[in-house]
C-alpha cells in the first residue's frame, strides 16, 4: 500500500506546515471540467475550426490575431471567459482552502508603505491559469499571483498606457458557435478607442501589460521573507509546496515549485500531483511526496483518510 502512505504523508506535511504554497498549472482546471489545450487533439476537439485550419493552440493563443482577425481572436478568448466564467472550481479547491483556513497567520506586517499592517495569512497561490478559480473558490485575490494573467481583465492591444480593467461580467460577447467567432461590437479601449484584449500573456507576446502580475509577484516575494522569519522564529516549523497539474510542456509553475524547495530546503516538503508527471528531482528537500493522479483525486484521498 505504498500509495496510501504518500497520501497519509502529504496530508500530514500539508497539515503540519505553518505556512503552505499552492502551486497549480493547466491539470488543476482539468478536474473542473474545462478542455485540455496541451494536445492538438484536445484543442481541436474543443475549437474545431481550428482543426480545419491545422492551427494548434500555441499558433491561436497569440497577440497577431487581434491586428489581423479580430473577431477570430475574441471569438476564442470570449469562448473561453465565458467556459471560465460557468466553470465552478471542483471540491479540491476548497478542501485545499479549509486545510489553510484552519492555521494560524505566520506573522504581522510592518505597516510599509504598501502593507496595511495586517495578518500575514498562512498560504499563497502562484497559478498559470488564467481562470480566476482560486478567487472564485474564496482564496483571498491579495495572495495569489496569476504568472499568465487572467482572462477576467482587459488591456489595450495597442497597447496605448499601462492600464489594465476588470472585464464586465460575461464580456456580453456572443461567439458563433459553429464558426467561433465573435460578433461585433468587440470590447475596446476606454481610452483610445482601439480594441482591447484579455490581460493574458499569450505566445510570443511583448505587447502583454505587466504590472498587475508583477504587483502580485511583489506581494510573493513579501509572503516569503515573511515565511523565512516565521522559521528562524519557530525551529521546528516546516512549509508545504502543494503543486498540482503543472507538467513539463509550460514549466514555469514546476519550476518555482523546485525553486522554493531549494529556498526552504530542510524545512520543506514539496508534494507533487500529477497523473502523468509526479517525478521529483533530488533537490535536497526534506520531503518529497509524489501523488501520480489528479488534484481533485488527491483531495478525495486526503478526505477519505480523514474520515478512516
Ligand atoms: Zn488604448
Amino acid at each position: 500500500m505504498a500509495m496510501l502512505s504518500s497520501i497519509e504523508e502529504a496530508l500530514g506535511a500539508l497539515k503540519r506546515a505553518a505556512a503552505v504554497f499552492v502551486m497549480a498549472g493547466a491539470g488543476m482546471g482539468c478536474d473542473s471540467g474545462l478542455p485540455a489545450f496541451r494536445t492538438p487533439d484536445g484543442f481541436w476537439k474543443a475549437y474545431p475550426p481550428f482543426a480545419a485550419r491545422g492551427l494548434e493552440f500555441h499558433e491561436v493563443s497569440t497577440p497577431k490575431w487581434f491586428d489581423e482577425d479580430p473577431t477570430m481572436a475574441w471569438g476564442f478568448f470570449g469562448h473561453r471567459h465565458q467556459l471560465y466564467t460557468a466553470a465552478e472550481p471542483h471540491s479540491g479547491y476548497h478542501r485545499l482552502l479549509e486545510l489553510i483556513s484552519a492555521k494560524e497567520p505566520i506573522g504581522v506586517t510592518n505597516g510599509g508603505e504598501d502593507d496595511d499592517g495586517g495578518d500575514v495569512p498562512p498560504g499563497f497561490v502562484f497559478t498559470s491559469n488564467v481562470d480566476g478559480a482560486f478567487v472564485k473558490a474564496g482564496y483571498p485575490p491579495q495572495a495569489i499571483v496569476e504568472c499568465h494573467g487572467s482572462l477576467g481583465h482587459l488591456q489595450c492591444v495597442a497597447p496605448c498606457s499601462d492600464a489594465i480593467w476588470t472585464a464586465p461580467d460575461g464580456l456580453s460577447i456572443v461567439v458563433d458557435e459553429d464558426t467561433f467567432r465573435a460578433a461585433e461590437p468587440l470590447p475596446a479601449c476606454g481610452a483610445c478607442g482601439g480594441l482591447a484584449r484579455p490581460n493574458v500573456l499569450m505566445f510570443g507576446d511583448w505587447r502583454w501589460v505587466a504590472d498587475r502580475t508583477e504587483a502580485q509577484e511583489e506581494r510573493y516575494a513579501q509572503f516569503r521573507t515573511h515565511v523565512r522569519a516565521h522559521l528562524r522564529m519557530n525551529p521546528s516549523a516546516t512549509v508545504a509546496i502543494v503543486e498540482m497539474g503543472a507538467g513539463k510542456a509550460v514549466p514555469t509553475v514546476r519550476l518555482e515549485s523546485e525553486e522554493l524547495a531549494r529556498d526552504f530546503g530542510a524545512r520543506a516538503a514539496l508534494i507533487r500531483i500529477n497523473p502523468a508527471e509526479a517525478d521529483i528531482p533530488d533537490i535536497g528537500l526534506a520531503r518529497g511526496i509524489e501523488l501520480a493522479m489528479g488534484a481533485k483525486a488527491a483531495f478525495d484521498a486526503f478526505e477519505a483518510v480523514e474520515r478512516s
